[in-house]
């Protein structure tokens, strides 16, 4: 039995973010990198986070940060709500270290450069 990807494709892990997150393989899309960021937030992933975060921004993110707010939370849902070749508008849906119900929203901006995306940043409301 396979495990369901956790960004809501329905397709399996290892066919859908698994392949980035576990298989060393680069996203081909901004879609693509922004639905395995939510599952490295599922899976508590901060290395890839990081990895995956463009490099001019990086230095405003610490590992133990990302990390807190991966583990802290709950996913529970991604949603799409639109696309575009660089940018994606979602909804993240979580429960936070209370159990209550959150919604992130956010409309990220990412960029390509050698063959890779990187997120640069986002929008929220
Ligand atoms: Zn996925």
């Amino acid at each position: 039995m396979k495990n369901k990807c956790f960004c809501d494709t329905g397709l399996p892990f290892e066919d859908c973010c698994g392949l980035y997150l576990e298989n060393n393989q680069k996203a081909p899309t901004a879609l693509a990198l922004m639905r395995s960021r939510y599952s490295a937030y599922a899976t508590h992933n901060a290395d890839y986070l990081l990895e995956t975060t463009h490099i001019s921004e990086r230095p405003y993110y610490s590992k133990t940060e990302i990390l807190k707010w991966a583990t802290s939370n709950k996913w529970q849902k991604l949603e799409i709500r639109n696309f575009t070749e660089n940018t994606v508008e979602f909804k993240a849906y979580f429960l936070d270290s209370n159990g209550k119900s959150q919604t992130h929203y956010e409309f990220s901006t990412f960029k390509q450069e050698n063959n890779a995306w990187y997120y640069v940043d986002g929008k929220f409301e």
